[in-house]
C-alpha cells in the first residue's frame, strides 16, 4: 500500500485537455480532449496502459475536454462520469456516439464520491458551457486540485480548493495579446468575460489566494497557442507570487504542454 496517489498532466491547452491520476486501486482520467490514439500514445510514454482506466470523468462538453471519450469509452470499457445537465448536452446533441448505458454515470455538482481508495470532490466554475465542473482529488491528508476553464475564481470556489499539495491553475492568456491577437471580436469578448477562461494574471491572483503549507506544485494549465507564451505565463505566475513573499523554490511553477505528457508525478 502507498500513501498519497500519482499523476500526470498527459495534455493541458486550448487544443485538448487530459489529466491521470491513479491509486493502487483506481486509474482515473479528467477529460479526453485529445483523439483517443493520442491519449493511448501519451499514457504509453509515461508507462501506462488506456485498458486499465477504470474511469473517466468529464468537466464540461466543450471539445477540447471530450474529442476522445467517444472512441475510449467503447474501446475499453470504462465508467464515464459527468453531471446530468452535461449528460444531456452530450447525449442529446450526440457529441459522444453511443456510450453503453450501464458506463454512463453522473458526479452531481458539489458531491464528493469516494472511488475505492479516493475521494474527488467536484465543484461548479464559471464557463460558457451547460453545468461545468472541476475537481478536487484527495487521498490520505494529500490533494491535488485541477482548474481551468473558468472566468473567474469565486469565494466559494476558492474555499473548496485552499491548500492543495498541487494545482493545475489556468494560465490562458495573456490580455494584451489577446486584445491584439488574430480572434474575431466575439471571441474575444468571450474569452475576457466572466464566462470565459483565466488570464496569467488571473490565474497568480487565484493562486495567491488557495495557496497553502501543503502546496509544493503549480501547474500553469489550458494555455493558449495564440494567444499566450509559456515564459510570459511562468513570468507572470513566478513574479506574483514571489512578489507576495512566496518562495518559489518550495511552491514549484510547473510549465505544462499541449502536446508531451508530464512525467507521473507523486503526491
Ligand atoms: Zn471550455
Ligand atoms: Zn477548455
Amino acid at each position: 500500500m502507498t500513501t498519497g496517489f500519482k499523476y500526470a498532466i498527459l495534455a493541458s491547452g486550448s487544443t485538448g485537455n487530459a489529466t491521470y491520476i491513479e491509486t493502487d486501486k483506481q486509474k482515473i482520467l479528467v477529460d479526453a480532449g485529445l483523439t483517443a490514439k493520442k491519449i493511448e500514445e501519451s499514457l504509453e510514454s509515461i508507462g501506462r496502459s488506456a485498458s486499465d482506466i477504470d474511469s473517466l470523468l468529464i468537466t464540461h462538453e466543450h471539445s477540447d475536454h471530450i474529442k476522445g471519450v467517444g472512441v475510449l469509452a467503447r474501446r475499453y470499457h470504462m465508467n464515464v462520469y459527468a453531471n446530468e445537465l452535461t449528460w444531456h448536452k452530450l447525449l442529446d446533441d450526440n457529441m459522444l456516439g453511443k456510450i453503453p448505458p450501464e458506463q454512463i454515470r453522473t458526479f452531481e455538482m458539489g458531491k464528493t464520491l469516494t472511488f475505492d481508495d479516493i475521494d474527488i470532490e467536484s465543484f461548479g466554475v464559471s464557463h460558457d458551457a451547460v453545468a461545468p465542473q472541476f475537481y478536487r482529488f484527495m487521498k490520505d491528508n494529500k490533494s491535488f486540485v485541477i482548474l481551468t476553464d473558468t472566468g473567474y475564481v469565486s469565494d466559494r470556489m476558492a474555499g473548496t480548493i485552499e491548500d492543495a499539495d498541487a494545482y493545475i491553475m489556468e494560465a490562458n492568456h495573456d490580455i494584451e495579446m489577446l486584445r491584439m491577437g488574430p480572434y474575431p471580436f466575439r471571441t474575444k469578448q468571450r474569452i475576457l468575460s466572466d464566462k470565459g477562461h483565466l488570464s496569467n494574471e488571473d490565474g497568480a491572483m487565484a493562486a495567491l489566494t488557495v495557496i497553502g503549507n501543503h502546496t509544493k506544485r503549480i501547474f500553469l494549465g489550458h494555455r493558449s497557442q495564440h494567444n499566450n507564451i509559456k515564459e510570459l505565463a511562468h513570468m507572470t505566475m513566478e513574479t506574483s507570487l514571489q512578489q507576495h513573499d512566496v518562495d518559489t523554490h518550495v511552491v514549484q511553477i510547473i510549465d505544462t504542454s499541449h502536446v508531451d505528457s508530464s512525467p507521473l508525478y507523486e503526491i
